[in-house]
């Protein structure tokens, strides 16, 4: 099958032709994870495809709006051992330290290709790029003042992040496969991936890819919840992908809620906003973060101020009449500053709250927004998995990236600004190794007969799927579940009924109904197939979160309230039985050992700020 020929597989008595491609390496998602490895594979000489359902500059990335960590000292001292310490400390020990040390050890020059790639940072008088604080960024070892490290464009960093990259991704010879939806990996009998089955949107055709390397860069999974900063794109296929072949996802409890979602629409306003004077207050008129984070204040880690947040509602000192929400203040901001360096936050919160920052203050929620968990990787982007006692076994052919994959660097909590980083830093790893393990050109085997087989059947059942709910309430069901049962704070017998409830959602999804049996735009059947995806992880975010009796980070036990190093300084990681609907769970060290002598393992200790 060399080439792009064409053969037909049968699935339920119905034909569906098949077109092959043969890559070296195909990159599954176009976001900034994306983009920055296949530049990487094309600049080493590797023929490279990248497959995304929605066009590039429409992934998630482009909703970025704060900035990107780095170490730049362009605004006072800064040091990457420095941002190494916040990162740790951020993450709550639960970050691999050789990870987090390639990442910001390599930050700088990530931005800075960046830069002369043509991205169009905001600037400082004499030209340097513009860095802004954020929460959880400080100086000497948490010692100094939060340090001023995340660089920024407006508040539009992604957008011009993401156009950037896609330029330099058309420079360089990509093979770019546009509104392809991926279903599923194809896996040999030895457990090796060699490559993706995908439907292509606008015809119905379906697309085999053979390739040496399968680089999962799909981003993350928010929409499993009903209120979430992220695009509705944001079903974490390539997560769900991985469960159903079999693969472990890497701490999915924790999940991140950012302080600031606008009150009602749950768009973002950035943090940004505190990092240029903004602050919080409650119904008393009061800045409560002053008794939480005395030091850094507005500017702690967003787990901790998404707590503060919701301890205040609920001791009833909320705003607004139901007094449940909080007021976030930029309207004693110099309205040349709020022009100049927030103008798309200042546009959203006239569009959806109705606020003239300039005057009121904006009516915020903490709102889902990040997935610390994802597929286990190594620091070059190669997916994990256990055989027998070793944990971190590479799965031969594939590797993840972004907001998909946990590498671990952000741990238990990610702190801001250090996703859009690790998307250009492990990006650029990515097509390094890619490099390394990929001649270009090189002869791959024939692909097993039925490599097509576990994609068709299930898109096929889909497609024809005549049971009694439709896709759009079984959606609402789990996303109602997961909002109201695995929020900020949780509990053992909530997370109890909340499990029950989330796999009584899931087996009834056996029940589906699709109405529209055609494969041209079939946006009912693409959904289905999303929401596939969404609701197996949904149900290991649950458990997990259920069997983790500590607080670390993101995930904050009422009936555990403290940290416990000595039993849960661990990765966990599940797995699904699809046919059985069940979930185990295993677990991994955390790397307590970092990558060069230059700097020493960092010690847990209490998180205060
Ligand atoms: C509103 C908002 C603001 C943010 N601001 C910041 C910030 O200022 N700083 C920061 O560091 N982080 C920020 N983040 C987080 C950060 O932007 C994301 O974590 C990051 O952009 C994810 O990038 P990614 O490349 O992993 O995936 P994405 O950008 O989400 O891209 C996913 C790609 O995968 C493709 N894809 C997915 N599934 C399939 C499939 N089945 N078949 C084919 N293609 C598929 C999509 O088409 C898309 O191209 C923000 C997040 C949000 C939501």
């Amino acid at each position: 099958m060399a080439g792009n020929g064409k053969t037909t597989v049968n699935i339920g008595g119905r034909a569906y032709p098949i077109v092959d491609h043969t890559f070296d390496v195909v990159v599954v998602g176009a976001g900034g994870a994306g983009l920055r490895a296949v530049v990487g594979c094309a600049k080493a000489g590797l023929k490279a495809a990248c497959i995304t359902k929605v066009f590039p500059t429409r992934s998630h990335t482009v909703a970025a709006q704060g900035g990107v960590a780095a170490a730049l000292a362009n605004m006072g001292p800064d040091d990457w051992k420095w941002h190494m310490y916040d990162t740790v400390k951020g993450s709550d020990w639960l970050g691999d330290q050789d990870a987090i040390e390639y990442l910001c050890r390599n930050a700088p020059q990530a931005v800075y290709e960046l830069e002369h790639w043509g991205v169009p940072f905001s600037r400082t008088e004499d030209g340097r790029i513009y860095q802004r604080p954020f929460g959880g960024m400080t100086t000497d070892y948490g010692r100094g003042p939060p340090a001023q490290r995340t660089c920024a464009a407006a508040d539009r960093t992604g957008h011009a992040m993401l156009h950037t990259l896609y330029g330099q991704a058309l420079r360089h010879d990509t093979e770019f496969f546009v509104e392809y939806f991926a279903i599923d990996l194809i896996v040999d009998a030895e457990g090796a991936v060699r490559g993706v089955v995908c439907l292509k949107l606008d015809d119905g055709t379906i697309h085999r890819f053979r390739a040496a390397l399968t680089v999962l860069a799909t981003g993350g999974y928010g929409r499993a919840y009903l209120s979430a900063t992220s695009a509705h794109t944001c079903t974490g296929d390539g997560g769900g992908m991985a469960l159903r072949a079999g693969l472990p996802l890497q701490d999915m409890e924790f999940v991140q809620f950012h302080p600031t979602g606008i009150y009602g629409a749950g768009c973002l306003i950035t943090e940004g906003a505190r990092g240029e004077g903004g602050y919080l207050t409650n119904s008393e008129g009061e800045r409560f973060m002053e008794r939480y984070a005395p030091s850094v204040k507005d500017l702690a880690p967003r787990d901790m101020v998404s707590r503060a947040m919701t301890v205040e509602i609920r001791e009833g000192r909320g705003v607004g009449k139901l007094n449940d929400h909080i007021h976030l203040h930029l309207e004693h901001l110099d309205p040349a500053i709020l022009h100049e360096r927030l103008p798309g936050i200042s546009e959203s919160a006239k569009i959806f709250a109705g606020v003239d920052v300039t005057r009121e203050p904006i009516p915020v929620l903490p709102t889902v927004h990040y997935n610390m968990g994802g597929i286990p990787t190594n620091f070059h982007g190669e997916a994990l998995r256990r055989i027998g006692d070793n944990p971190d076994v590479v799965v031969p052919g594939l590797m993840a990236i972004g907001e998909a994959a946990c590498v671990s660097v952000h741990g238990a909590n990610r702190l801001g600004s250090n996703s859009l980083v690790d998307l250009v830093v492990f990006g650029r790893a990515a097509g390094l190794r890619a490099a390394e393990l990929v001649k270009p050109g090189q002869t791959q085997p024939e692909l097993p007969a039925d490599s097509a087989e576990l994609s068709l059947s299930r898109l096929d059942a889909r497609r024809f799927a005549s049971g009694s709910i439709a896709t759009a309430d079984l959606r609402l069901e789990m996303q109602r579940v997961m909002q109201s049962h695995c929020a900020v704070y949780r509990a053992g017998e909530v997370l109890e009924e909340g499990s029950q409830a989330i796999h009584a959602v899931w087996k009834k999804s056996d029940d589906v109904k699709v109405t529209d049996r055609s494969l041209i735009w079939n946006s009912d059947l693409v959904e289905t197939l999303e929401y596939d995806n969404l609701i197996v992880q949904a149900v290991v975010t649950m458990d997990s979160a259920k069997n983790r009796t500590e607080s670390r980070g993101a995930h904050a036990r009422e009936d555990f309230p403290n940290r416990d190093d000595t039993d849960w300084m661990k990765h966990t990681l599940s797995t699904i039985d699809e046919a059985g609907k069940s979930v185990a769970i295993d677990y991994r060290p955390v790397h307590s050992y970092t990558l060069s002598n230059e700097v020493a393992y960092i010690e847990p200790k209490a998180r205060v700020y």
